[in-house]
C-alpha cells in the first residue's frame, strides 16, 4: 500500500495531542474532567456536562465495525493502486457511543461483515513533501 501522495492529517488545537500520539503509536481517547465521558473526535468543550476540563486517556484500540463504505474511485493518482479500498466507522470497545473512522487493512472489502471485531494499527508514512506522518487503520482480530 503507497501512502505517498496521500493528503496528510491537518490537526487543530483540539486534535494535535491526539495526533501526535499516533505518531508515536498510541491510540488515545479525550476523557472529560467534569463527566468522566470519553469523547472522539476531540473539543473543547464536553457535550454532556459543557466541562472545559479534559485529560488523555489511553484506549483499548479494539472495536466493531458499524458502517463502512467502499470507495471504487481514484480521488488522487497515488491512490490508484489502492482502490477499491473501504473506510471504516468503528464503534470502540471503550465506550458505545465513541466512534472513530479508518480504513480496513489485511482484509477485503468482501470479509467485512456488521460487528465484525477489529483493532487500530499504525501506519507510518511519508509525504511527497518528505515529513513522516501515521494514520490510524483497522484489521480484523
Ligand atoms: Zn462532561
Amino acid at each position: 500500500m503507497s501512502l505517498a501522495r496521500r493528503p496528510r492529517p491537518w490537526p487543530d488545537r483540539d486534535s494535535a495531542p491526539w495526533w501526535e500520539a499516533v505518531r508515536r503509536h498510541e491510540l488515545l481517547l479525550q476523557r472529560c474532567g467534569g463527566c468522566g465521558v470519553p469523547r472522539f473526535p476531540a473539543r473543547a468543550i464536553c457535550n454532556r456536562c459543557r466541562s472545559r476540563e479534559s485529560a488523555w486517556v489511553p484506549a483499548m484500540g479494539t472495536g466493531r465495525v458499524y458502517s463502512w463504505i467502499v470507495n471504487h474511485q481514484v480521488f488522487l493518482p497515488g491512490m490508484a493502486d489502492e482502490v477499491p479500498f473501504a473506510v471504516l466507522m468503528v464503534r470502540l470497545d471503550d465506550a458505545d457511543d465513541v466512534f472513530m473512522y479508518g480504513n480496513l487493512v489485511a482484509a477485503g472489502v468482501d470479509d467485512l461483515v456488521p460487528g465484525l471485531p477489529v483493532e487500530a494499527v499504525f501506519v507510518d508514512a511519508t509525504g511527497d513533501d518528505g515529513k513522516g506522518f501515521t494514520l490510524v487503520q483497522w484489521r480484523p482480530l
